[in-house]
């Protein structure tokens, strides 16, 4: 089985579950390597309801230090801590001080925000009937060009996110979009997320698409998984499918993490 890089507690208030009934999860599962990431406690008063509080943070950390420790005595699967960090507009300046003082292992870069529209949330997806769908498009992969060139992020979360309700701009105007994003990405040495939450949402699909993710491997952008579990029976979701498209895009390795470092490893085969 392979490592799980993006999960989340109920400090987000989205989702149910203590870390140590993920990481028994996981055990059952044999993952070998485990990375919680809820979401940044943002300033600014910045989407409040689907994160912790400034002062949660330290109670976040404490949590998951107490489960990384249990997994030496059990020898269940390696914990690690990360964040998933939003990018926004005016975010730097805060990421840029607290990221480095947490001592962190992976930082996720993610959007879920166009302007002021959480184009991924379902109480808003009735929005997507009233705009400009390719231009919808643009605006994300704007922003998710500008996400890799602060550089401040280790990989790209769920990076065709707005597809999550089966609303796509035409083939040729995805690439015209999303290619030199890839390129921004590999340049600021990015890895990508093989996110499998896509296959519990109504498109049905792995985060990134096939055609992406070939571009991605073209570039030598490195890939890892994660399933973005907010419920300890979706650890490691869906993880044979993700090998098999990461396979079938011609990927042959994939990269570990610890102390926001890649280290390659090769792939199973399918
Ligand atoms: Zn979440
Ligand atoms: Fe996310
Ligand atoms: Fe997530
Ligand atoms: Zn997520």
């Amino acid at each position: 089985m392979l490592p799980d890089y993006h999960i989340h507690t109920p400090l987000c208030r989205h989702a149910e579950g203590e870390p140590e009934a993920y990481f028994e999860s996981a055990k059952i599962k044999n993952i070998p390597e485990m990375c919680f990431t809820d979401h940044v406690p943002n300033p600014d008063n910045y989407d409040p309801e689907h994160r912790m509080t400034r002062d949660e943070f330290a109670l976040y950390r404490d949590k998951i230090r107490a489960v990384a420790a249990m997994s030496g005595n059990e020898r269940g699967p390696r914990v690690l801590l990360g964040v998933e960090a939003d990018y926004y507009e005016g975010c730097e300046k805060f990421l840029r001080e607290w990221l480095p003082r947490q001592d962190l292992d992976i930082v996720i870069g993610s959007i879920h925000y166009i302007r002021n529209w959480g184009f991924d949330n379902p109480d808003e997806r009735e929005v997507w009937d009233n705009v400009d769908v390719t231009e919808s498009w643009r605006s994300y992969f704007e922003l998710m060009g500008r996400l890799a060139d602060t550089k401040l992020f280790d990989l790209a979360g769920h990076f065709d996110l707005p597809k999550k309700f089966g609303y796509f701009p035409p083939e040729k105007e995805m690439k015209a979009m999303i290619l030199p994003v890839l390129d921004k990405v590999a340049r600021a040495e990015m890895a990508i997320e093989l996110n499998t939450s896509g296959l519990r949402k109504p498109v049905r699909e792995i985060y990134p698409g096939l055609m992406i993710l070939e571009a991605a491997r073209e570039r030598g952008i490195p890939i890892c998984f994660g399933s973005d579990a907010h419920m300890p029976e979706e650890v490691g979701y869906e993880f044979t499918t993700a090998l098999a498209w990461a396979r079938k895009a011609g990927y042959k390795e994939a990269v570990r993490f610890a102390g926001r470092r890649k280290k390659p490893y090769a792939l199973p085969s399918v």
